[in-house]
């Protein structure tokens, strides 16, 4: 059959209109896939040229430590980290470290002796740290001095019913200065208290103006230990320009220590050792003693701005105390305020 008669017989015009509905549909289907597959494509490559999405914001970044010494209501934040360290120091005498800041506990058979709790983070970690060691409650909460940055967090332990005491000097300090997170002491005295606990038996000794407004030194005396905050630290420079000390009395503090108790060893509450030798005290004394002369030996050679001072006052014997070269200049300059200024 010639090919115009096939395509014109009437059995091919019948079939037409169902071709061209397939021609159509497979046509239709064809754009569709093209025009999915050219939106798709550049999602695609978008997707595949992205990096994977971080799962959390890059950290912060922290900018480095001031130079200038925070106001009191910082003290939380220069502190140091918040890396903390429990030792058994004696029989059932603990120390525990919180940043730069230590304290030590008592254990004895009717409850436990805290001291300092710091600040609230660090009397969290505190109160971890004895319930790791004994299933005793918290009785008594002693603090050192006024100072926030050794006094703040003692709230869980009030709210488990102990009992706080500090010299009575502290008070006025903590009514002129509150702080939501202070706890004022239950028990307050004047120049010695003794605490009796199980079969503990706990000295405190106030040393008169030095550190403070109300510094105490705790002695146990079945160890001959004392426990001392901030008036001595071990082989290490007093801290920057001596905030809130009274440098004389200080001195004072230390050679009365000396003479009138009796230890054989110090836990310092501060600085980087638990425990020092009873000669840490003397050390201290003489550093302070040392540089008062050598201050005043170059003011009274002429020499009398603080800049001039800091420059020319050195003390090698001490070179190797930890911060010597970061607070010597700054030690000298506070001794100069007290040849100059009189405190
Ligand atoms: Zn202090």
């Amino acid at each position: 059959m010639p090919l115009q008669s096939f395509c014109c017989s009437p059995l091919v015009l019948a079939g037409l209109p169902y071709v061209a509905n397939q021609l159509w549909r497979a046509l239709t289907l064809c754009v569709c896939t093209c025009a999915l597959v050219l939106f798709l494509l550049p999602q695609l490559a978008v997707a595949q040229a992205s990096p994977t999405q971080p799962a959390s914001p890059p950290p912060l970044q922290v900018p480095p430590a001031q130079a200038n010494v925070p106001p009191l209501d910082e003290a939380l934040k220069w502190q140091g980290n918040e890396t903390f360290e429990l030792v058994q120091v004696s029989t059932n005498v603990f120390a525990f470290r919180f940043g730069k800041q230590s304290n030590i506990f008592i254990v004895t058979n009717a409850g436990v002796i805290a001291t300092d709790p710091l600040n609230p983070r660090a009397a969290e970690e505190l109160a971890k740290a004895i319930h790791q060691v004994t299933d005793q409650p918290v009785k008594y909460v002693i603090y050192s001095h006024n100072h926030w940055n050794r006094v703040l967090g003692g709230r869980p332990f009030k709210r488990a019913g102990a009992q706080f005491i500090s010299q009575k000097k502290c008070l006025p300090f903590f009514e002129a200065h509150p702080h939501p997170d202070l706890i004022p002491p239950d028990i307050t005295f004047d120049t010695t208290y003794e605490l009796k606990l199980g079969e503990r038996t706990v000295e405190l000794h106030y040393l008169g103006a030095n550190h403070g407004a109300c510094m105490v030194v705790l002695r146990l005396p079945a160890e001959q230990l004392l426990f001392v905050v901030d008036l001595v630290v071990p082989k290490q420079l007093p801290y920057r320009t001596m905030p809130d000390v009274d440098v004389r009395e200080w001195v004072r503090s230390l050679r009365d220590l000396e003479k009138n108790l009796t230890f054989n060893r110090i836990l310092p509450g501060a600085g980087r050792y638990f425990v020092a030798p009873a000669a840490a005290v003397r050390e201290q004394r003489e550093y302070l003693e040392n540089l008062m002369e050598a201050v005043n030996d170059v003011m009274s050679q002429g020499t009398r701005e603080p800049e001039a001072l800091r420059q020319a006052v050195k003390l090698p014997d001490y070179q190797h105390w930890l911060m010597y070269h970061e607070w010597l200049p700054l030690n000298v300059e506070r001794i100069w305020a007290l040849y100059e200024l009189g405190q």
